[in-house]
């Protein structure tokens, strides 16, 4: 035990006796100090720390403003890409109704109704039909079922077929070609023959007139009935152009 003890002191005793550099000069010894930056000079040389904070708390309110001003716009940005967004979607789903909803209408050919009935042309007093500007040769489609009581060349019509459904006469006029004889039954929606411009006429267009007891009247009833192919009110989406808006399709 008393061997034990000694052995201990003497451990005590030399480590006492070590001889401990500082820490610093033993770095020095080892890497001698960088030469100090021109920055580190100028902070020393021209500003303390206190007039450096001093400085920086001028700059502060700069700064905040400007992420402020940039968050606004960041935020305007964002609203204005949502509304756009939000338009393209109903947008969107609007001709998505329009289409789907003209699917069980009859529409004799697509383009934009360029003279309504009732309006006042070079040719008569009173527009006796509605004009849609449809595609040269573009197929002209029955808008009822029904038997062709008339193929004619007219003069002023030009290439003229009429259809007899439902108890009133279709006339379909100004094509290129007609499709269909006297006497033969035409389905709803079937072709009679091409968008052109025969007759009296400026420019491709079909002339679509509607007769009940040999009367014109607005063919817009017979074109957008409920059922397809059966006289009935126009919608109001229809009344707004949704033939113009299905021509670009
Ligand atoms: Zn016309």
């Amino acid at each position: 035990m008393r061997a034990r003890a000694r052995a201990i002191t003497l451990l005590i005793a030399a480590l006492l006796a070590t001889p401990t550099a500082p820490a610093a000069a033993l770095s020095t010894a080892v890497h001698p100090a960088p030469a100090p930056s021109d920055a580190a000079v100028a902070i020393r040389g021209r500003a303390s720390l206190p007039s450096l904070t001093t400085r920086l708390q001028g700059l502060l309110p700069g700064v905040a403003e400007a992420q402020a001003r940039a968050l606004t716009e960041q935020t305007a940005a964002l609203a204005r890409a949502t509304r756009i967004a939000r338009r393209e979607a109903a947008a969107r789903a609007s001709r998505a109704r329009a289409l789907a909803a003209i699917r069980h209408l009859a529409v004799p050919a697509y383009g934009r109704i360029a003279e309504g009935f009732g309006a006042r042309g070079l040719w008569s007093s009173r527009h006796t039909g509605i004009d849609i500007d449809a595609p040269y040769w573009s197929t002209v489609h029955s808008v009822v079922a029904g038997v062709v009581v008339k193929s004619v060349y007219d003069r002023a019509y030009g290439n003229l077929v009429v259809v007899r459904g439902h108890g009133v006469d279709i006339w379909y006029a100004h094509m290129a070609r007609r499709d269909v004889r006297v006497g033969q039954r035409v389905r709803f929606d079937q072709g009679l023959g091409r968008v052109g411009c025969t007759g009296r006429c400026f420019g491709p267009h079909l002339h679509l007139e509607v007769r009940v007891h040999d009367m014109p009247t607005d063919p817009a009833a017979f074109l957008w009935g409920p059922h397809r192919g059966i006289p009935g009110p126009v919608p109001a989406w229809a009344r707004h152009g949704v033939l113009t808006t299905l021509s670009g399709a």
